[in-house]
Parts: C-alpha cells; structure tokens; sequence
C-alpha cells in the first residue's frame, strides 16, 4: 500500500465546486475511478455524499483518549454564526436538498444555545437534514425539544470507553448511560444513533453492546462503530489491528445472525460497511441478505426521495413507486413472502410489530497513512472556509483549516475574523505568521493544551 507523502497531503485542498457536473454524477464518476461502482453502490446512485461535518466549536466538555480534535482546538474561539451559515450554503451547493449535515465539533452543545438552535434551523430551511452530533452530557431533553422544534432530524450519542467516564468500568456498565440518553429522546420526532470507537480495550464487547442495541431496537434506528484511528491529539499508543470485517463479524455475534454487510456499499469498501436488519419480538433478521434482489431494488428506487425518519412516509413513497412499476411485483413479493415466513412465529408473537436496526462501520485513516484512492472517493466530507474537504485529510491536517482567518463583513466593511482571538482585523493575516509568544500551554482535562496567553494578565 502507498501512502500520501507529506507533500502531497499539504498540496490537496478543499474540493472545487463545479458548476458543469451535478452532484450525483460527480459522486458517480468518483465511484467509478476507485472502482468501486456498481448496483449495490449507494454513492452516485441514491446519494451524492455520505454526510457533511460541520463544526461550530471546537471546545468539548469531554478530553476522550481517541480524540480527532488537535492540541489548538481549545485555543480557537468559535467559528462566526454568519460563517456557520455561510458554510450551511455552500454545502447546498455542492450536494443539493437532502444531504445530512452532522453538526458537531468538539461538542456542539457548548455553542450558545441560541445560535445551535438557528444553525439547525437554518440547515433545515435549506432543505438539508441536520444531525445533532453530541456526547450527550449537555444534551438535555428541554435542549433536544427545541432543537427537534426547530428541524433537527436525527440525535448521535457518542458513549463509549475512550471517554473515561467515571463509574463506568467498561461498555456494559455504560448501558447505563446510553439508557438515559434514550429515554431523552423518547417521544421526539428525532432518530437516534449511538456512535462507539472501537478499540483494542472494547471490541472484544461489541457483542453484548449489540444485544443492548437490539433489546432497545424500537428506540434507536441506528448503530455506529469507528475503528480506532491514529489521528488527532488522542492517545494512540500502537496501531490497532482491528478490522473492519472483524467489527462486522462482532456485530453478527451479539445479533445473533448472518449479516451481509456487502449488499448496499456506501462508499469504499476498505473505508465502511453497512448492514440493515428487522428485529422482531427481540430477535434480529438481516434484512439485506439477498445481494442481487438488494442492488435491482436499490438501483430501481435510487431516485425516490425517502424521509428515513419516518416509515410510514418510506413505505408509502416506496409502495407508490411499487404500484407503477409491474415489473418488480414478483420478486417483491417473493422476498417478502421468504422473509415473513422465515420470521412467521417472532411475528405472530410481536403481532406483526417491526422495527428497523442499521449498523455502520467506518474506518477512519492514520493520519501517517492517507490513501489517495479513498480520499478521492470519500463519502464523509467536513465543510471548511473553503469548501469540503475528505474528513480523514481535515484531522491529518486539521490546524490548517481550524486557525484560518475567516472573511466577515461589519458596519465598517470587510473584516477578517482571528480565531485564536475573536478579534476582527483588517488583513487576513495567516495564523502560522502570529507570533509564538501568542500562544502558551495550559493543562486541561488531565494534558496539556494550547491556548492564547491571557494578554491582561502579562
Ligand atoms: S472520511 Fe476517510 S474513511 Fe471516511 S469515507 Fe472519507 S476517506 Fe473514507
């Protein structure tokens, strides 16, 4: 395997917008240089991206041992709410109505609260579906009303061992807290997801964490797994061995099933995996399992607009197409006639009661080891001042983007916001250019940290 040099990590920037190419057949062609198109491919067929980051703070409440944030993150004020909005726009442009946008951070619930709730407010305005990215220790469900009010769709828990948590001595005890966060999102209009870093220290639990995710199938859609990656101002003591087949094949142990993580790709194969399954009356049955009855249907409903938060609008949406289209009736109609008989005595049991349980597994790069391939084919982009930008290339190079001057416009016209200040000067002057006496090292949550010495207090 090749890796990027260092020149060449510090020469690949921010993606153009081109005008010329429309998002979904830009993302196609890129599928089809890495040579992972095809039916079964989600990206360039359904979705022009996976999801876009955007982060409005870098500060967390939270110091975890897997960290992607960098030393400066708690030096570099918060991003101006204009630039925020700006930043939802151009994510418009690139990718069109529909794209999820994670917000996130650092912690997105340290941002005045006022301006989170206008940021989700906005991203949904613009046709676009926000997602709250959190570690819920500020997420409270006064906040997650409010957000849900203004248009948030989806709520991410990231709760896991890397966090250091006290009282939790390892995943299993952390049910504990993954069990209140759910119970502040019961009731809402929102999706739930949890996000768990796997580490050498967890994987061996991914199972039973997958037996809690089942047992609670009804209140979450969604769980999220993310190997280890040597980037960021984490902890990375050794480069992890675990795979991404090797997570898949934990998930299958704790669901209990054969999980056929290959029918509906999103994005490089070495970069995720994505399996779907229905839990019935506690038990999990992969719902993806037939991969070339998966890619027709895939590839024939590719254009249907599906509000995956709601099942009731997928089902009708999905039923509407069903009904003009004769010539899939029969193998619908066979699979679904294989699948209720394979679930018959669960059904009968649950009442015909079905719930949904996707699971994702990524595989973020070391920060020493960029592949070329799969940052040009990337589905997980961050929007920076400049445009997207391959998520595992922002955090290899994250204080480039994070300590950028940012153009504003005031009263007294044009004014380039500093984010190690907040100040606004005159010239754009490159953060790298401050002096180095600006900054100065302090120890926070346990390590030591950039920050801006105090100028009153020299
Ligand atoms: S962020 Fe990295 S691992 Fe994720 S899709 Fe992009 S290139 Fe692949």
């Amino acid at each position: 395997m090749r890796y990027m040099t260092e020149s060449e990590i510090d020469a690949l920037g921010p993606d153009p917008a081109l005008a010329d190419v429309a998002p979904l057949e830009r993302a196609r062609r890129a599928m089809q240089r890495a040579g992972c198109w095809g039916d079964n491919q989600q990206m360039g067929g359904r979705w022009p991206i996976g999801c876009v980051a955007l982060e409005i703070t870098q500060r967390c409440n939270l110091d975890c041992t897997l960290c992607y944030l960098s030393e400066h993150s708690e030096a570099v004020k918060d991003v101006p709410l204009d630039e925020v909005f700006r930043r939802i726009d151009l994510i418009c442009r690139h990718y069109g109505p529909n794209t999820d946008v994670q917000i996130t951070g650092g912690d997105p619930t340290l941002r005045r609260r006022d301006e989170l709730v206008a940021i989700v407010r906005r991203v949904r305005e613009r046709g676009l579906r926000p997602t709250l990215m959190t570690n819920g220790r500020k997420a409270t469900r006064e906040l997650l009303e409010e957000l849900a009010a203004a248009g948030l769709v989806d709520v991410a828990f990231h709760v896991d061992t890397t966090q250091g948590l006290k009282g939790y001595r390892n995943e299993v005890d952390l049910n504990a807290l993954r069990s209140v966060y759910l119970d502040r999102a019961q009731g809402l209009p929102l999706s739930v997801m949890f996000n768990t870093t796997v580490h050498d220290g967890n994987v061996d639990a991914i199972p039973d964490l997958v037996r809690f995710f089942r047992a609670n199938a009804g209140r979450l859609r969604t769980a999220s797994f993310q190997v280890q990656a040597a980037t960021g101002r984490g902890v990375h003591e050794k480069k992890t061995a675990i795979t991404l087949d090797a997570v898949a094949g934990q998930i299958e142990r704790g669901a209990g099933t054969p999980i056929n993580f290959r029918s509906s790709m999103i994005g490089h194969p070495r970069c995720s995996r994505y399996g779907l399954c229905f839990e019935v009356n506690g038990r999990l049955y992969d719902a993806l399992d037939e991969s070339e009855f998966v890619a027709r249907l895939q590839s024939a409903t590719a254009h249907l607009v599906l509000d995956r938060g709601d099942r009731r609008k997928v089902a009708k949406e999905f039923f509407a197409w069903l009904a003009v289209n004769p010539r899939h009736w029969a193998s619908v109609l066979e699979w679904t006639a294989a699948k209720a008989w394979r679930m018959k005595a669960d059904l009968t049991a649950a009442r015909g009661r079905i719930n949904t349980l996707s699971f994702l597994i990524h595989g973020f790069m070391d920060a020493c080891a960029l592949e070329r391939e799969r940052i040009e084919a990337c589905v997980f982009k961050t929007m920076t001042r400049d445009g997207p930008i391959s998520m595992c290339l922002h955090n290899a190079k994250r204080d480039s983007f994070i300590l950028q001057s940012v153009r504003v416009h005031t009263s007294a016209g044009e004014r380039f916001w500093q984010p190690l200040t907040g100040a606004l000067g005159i010239r754009p002057d490159a953060p790298s250019a401050l002096a180095s006496e600006e900054y100065g090292l302090k120890r926070a949550k346990g390590r030591t940290r950039w920050r801006l010495i105090d100028q009153r207090a020299r």
